[in-house]
């Protein structure tokens, strides 16, 4: 039986992170901007998530993996969102709509790479070479057999964020659309409230 409530399904870029990946690996090539462009369109559901996502990844592919790594590996984190995961690992679940191959360093570093649903990369010869899977957070998150609270800042987590017995968006990273904010339970912008706020809920 379980003997807790709730698990705390969280979002990545922007909810864990405190920027969107895939612009910080586009500086690298001097593509900042467009990937930024692009990036804000698929977070406010301007366009559909899966063509919009490969077109990014497609923007990635000369770009050695070895090289995405050392720079995932140094992107900011939440502090306090680090610290909640890390205290209560085996009741975090990371859902993101990013890479499973870009993303791996922080998995590693938040001892989550047993506990994460992903978009599923493919590397040939150092570099990445088909986006494999895209997942959606809804068809993921709507098998679930437990409650949970979801966590999450785009408009790709509108639907589990639905789902979830306590939704939350959090704008502490960027600007929240309208569908996220009409369809969350709670709305925190603030890192530490929400920290405080989610172990109330333990
Ligand atoms: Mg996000």
């Amino acid at each position: 039986m379980l003997n807790y409530k709730y698990k705390f399904i969280f979002d990545l870029d922007s909810t864990i992170t405190k920027e969107e990946i895939l612009p910080i690996i586009a500086k690298e090539i001097g593509l900042y901007e467009e990937m930024q462009i692009l990036t804000e369109k698929a977070m406010n559901g301007e366009e559909d998530f899966e063509q919009n996502f490969k077109n990014r990844v497609n923007m990635l592919k000369n770009i050695p993996i070895k090289t995405i790594h050392k720079i995932v590996e140094n992107i900011k984190l939440n502090e306090y969102i680090e610290k909640f995961i890390l205290e209560n690992k085996e009741r975090c679940i990371i859902v993101t709509g990013n890479l499973d191959i870009i993303v791996k360093p922080i998995l590693k570093r938040l001892n989550m790479e047993q506990r994460y649903f992903s978009c599923i990369g493919t590397v040939k010869e150092g570099k990445i070479h088909t986006v494999h899977k895209v997942i959606n957070k809804k068809d993921i998150t709507k098998n679930f057999d437990f409650d949970f609270v979801a966590i999450g800042d785009g408009d790709n987590d509108v639907e589990m964020i639905k789902l979830a017995k306590i939704g939350i968006a959090f704008g502490g990273s960027r600007n929240l659309s309208k569908n996220i904010l009409d369809n969350s339970d709670y709305i925190f912008y603030n890192d530490k409230k929400l920290y405080e706020f989610l172990n109330i809920l333990l």
